[in-house]
């Protein structure tokens, strides 16, 4: 059986709110020419389509025209944070001086706020139990360093960070996947490129940074597996099922390929291309 369980977080504080950032991902990251990204772009350096206002002149036809990356990616609401919280509000252009370290702040605030995601939904699994106090402190500990000065943040130990918790999220897919009957498969890190899974029995395998790449997993059962870290990248998941599935991301389901038939956790939001 899996566990059912709800939507991390319930203030939407992990879900990217565009209107209260200053664009740092269009700004802050660099990207190379490619499949994702129709020109090369420094770090730093604002995207040519990004407007006055932050938003994106071509919010509507990022696909036609070749910026696919961008549909994909998802700050797990950094963006705002950076922009509202660690800066007050005081965007890059009317504050160049401290533009530079705005930008430096935001990958790592980022990364912050994906382990928040993590814990957060660790600790709506019931099977969890066991380690639901280390994950709540880890939690807190990670509130209390996104909430840092912008030289708190940028002086962040992320690497040792999001090892310690990985232990603790590892116990928890081990809990909760244990929750499921009969044999559970181990694909963990596995180069599953291609592969041909359809309708394949996934239910509660561990799935932890596989490479999925344009695999096929129409109609696989997917509930209760762990897919934390696994790249989704053309991955065809029509008609699959992931309710359930552990640590899985709104980016790794916007670089994925759907349908209406595809059942998600109640966590995640159907991607608008599929
Ligand atoms: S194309 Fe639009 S969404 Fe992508 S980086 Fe540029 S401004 Fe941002």
């Amino acid at each position: 059986m899996s566990d059912q369980h709800q939507a991390p977080p319930a203030d939407g504080s992990l879900h990217a709110d565009c209107a209260n950032c200053f664009g740092l991902c269009c700004v802050a990251l660099p990207f190379a020419a490619s499949a994702d990204f129709a020109v090369n772009k420094d770090a730093g350096t604002p995207c040519t389509n990004l407007l006055d206002d932050f938003r994106c002149g071509i919010h509507s036809q990022l696909r036609e025209r070749g910026f696919p990356g961008c549909t994909v990616f998802d700050c797990f609401g950094a963006g705002q944070k950076v922009s509202q919280v660690t800066f007050g509000g005081t965007d890059w252009r009317q504050a160049p001086r401290t533009a530079g370290k705005m930008f430096a702040v935001f990958p790592v605030m980022r990364q912050l706020h994906e382990l928040l995601w993590y814990l957060t939904e660790a600790l709506t699994l019931p099977a969890a139990g066991p380690v639901h106090d280390d994950l709540r402190k880890a939690l807190e500990d990670t509130e209390a360093l996104t909430r840092g000065s912008a030289d708190e943040l940028t002086d962040v130990d992320v690497a040792a960070l999001r090892h310690d918790i990985n232990a603790l999220l590892l116990r928890t897919s081990e809990l909760v996947r244990a929750k499921v009957s009969g044999r559970k498969k181990n694909h963990r890190g596995a180069d599953l490129i291609g592969a041909k899974l359809r309708g394949a029995d996934l239910q509660g395998a561990n799935l932890r940074g596989a490479y999925l790449i344009a695999a096929d997993l129409r109609g696989a059962d997917l509930r209760s597996a762990d897919v934390i870290g696994a790249d989704f990248r053309d991955t065809n998941l029509r008609g699959a099922d992931l309710t359930g599935a552990i640590f899985l991301t709104q980016a790794q389901l916007n670089a994925a390929k759907g349908d209406a038939a595809t059942k998600l956790p109640p966590a995640l939001s159907r991607p608008a291309h599929w």
